[in-house]
């Protein structure tokens, strides 16, 4: 199913990434002989184009080496500009993955997800998938490995129903199976969800990305159903060093795109044939996208067409909505706009947030 990984020897240097190539990019084997020292070990002759390797791509090209004096300097996103942004989003092959270990995580309100831990062939990096209800199984995981006992089954999560004191075998359980149930499962709700240590974690009122994650994790929960691939690809991909000098660069009068390019990165340097990879692998061929992105609608969707997105379900900010609760403020307000305005966002904005942002930026 997955092709070779074309060659593409670019210079790049790679400022906050420490991932390194893996040992081949093509057909890796997932043996259980193989260790993660072997994932991890480096081949010079392994040519990996940069864009796969790290998030942290930073293209020779990109626009944007002058600084404007005032952020409505810098206009919207010229069509090489938007061209730039889709074909970073794109990758020619998907890659592969697989998952190598998943465990039942409870909630404070009582319900419970399993995360799924999935290693791939293009970085090193522990990209997640949050998984909602009992339906959704990763084949990877559940494949027989070589020598594997019941106990190294159980233990990597390849189980099904609950594990308990005393169980022995990893097989379904005899009340465990019921086939109308699952027929009953609507197509489930997906989020691509990319990393963000200073909206997620350390409070950052800049983004929604906490909120976000949040929103998707009381929806899914909510339906029983449902998954959140979680990408590590921080700072819509340029790392978090880079972002950090971004949002410096923002505090100087930029917007959040002109920022990265004026780093020399692309206005969105994040990828999502992990995320493909990864629903694949769930075996999940028709989603419902929680997404205000177009971008990630069609890069999900896979080279090929392989996953398809039959419904997008938009994410509008909670303060948008008059609900109590979500990020407010002047600069995720500005981002927000710069979203909508400079990346393309479909977002539906209030009335009288329009006529703030209005004022702000002199328009
Ligand atoms: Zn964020």
């Amino acid at each position: 199913m997955m092709g070779p990984i074309p060659d593409q020897a670019v210079g790049v240097h790679e400022p906050t990434s420490p991932a390194k190539p893996v040992s081949s990019t093509k057909s890796p084997s997932f043996s259980p002989e193989t260790s993660s020292s072997d994932l991890l070990s480096t081949n010079s002759n392994a040519e990996v184009p940069p864009c796969l390797l790290s998030p942290a791509f930073t293209p020779p090209s990109t626009p944007g080496t002058s600084t404007p004096r005032t952020s409505t300097q810098a206009g919207v996103l010229s069509t090489h500009d938007q061209d730039l942004n889709i074909q970073s989003s794109l990758l020619e092959t998907l890659p592969e993955v697989e998952c190598q270990v998943r465990a039942r995580i409870p909630m404070n309100n009582g319900r419970q997800f399993f995360l799924y831990l999935y290693r791939n062939n293009i970085d090193n990096k522990e990209h997640l998938a949050i998984v909602f209800g009992d339906t959704i199984r990763s084949k990877s995981l559940d494949a027989p490995r070589q020598h594997e006992t019941e106990m190294d089954r159980m233990t990597r999560g390849a189980y099904t129903g609950r594990l308990f004191p005393g169980r022995t075998a990893s097989g379904p359980e005899p009340s465990s199976q019921s086939s109308t149930q699952q027929a009953a499962t609507p197509i489930p709700l997906v989020r691509i969800h990319s990393e963000c240590y200073t909206g997620e974690t350390a409070w950052s009122a800049r983004c929604d990305c906490g909120e976000q994650l949040d929103e998707a994790a009381r929806l899914m929960s909510a339906e029983g159903n449902g998954v959140v691939v979680y990408l590590r690809q921080e700072g819509r991909g340029i790392g978090l060093a880079e972002k950090l000098k971004a949002y410096n660069l923002q505090d100087l009068g930029n917007d959040t795109v002109t920022a990265n390019l004026l780093l020399r990165h692309p206005a969105d340097a994040r990828s999502y044939g992990l995320a493909t990879s990864i629903l694949l692998d769930l075996g999940l061929s028709t989603i419902r996208l929680l997404t205000n992105n177009p971008v990630k609608v069609a890069a999900v969707e896979g080279p090929n067409k392989e996953i398809l997105v039959k419904e997008r379900v938009p994410m509008v900010p909670l303060a948008w909505k008059g609900i109590k609760g979500g990020i407010t403020g002047t600069e995720i307000n500005d981002y927000l706009n710069t979203k909508i305005n400079r990346m393309g966002h479909m977002i539906p904005v209030p009335q009288q947030q329009q006529e703030s942002h209005e004022q702000h930026s002199g328009i």
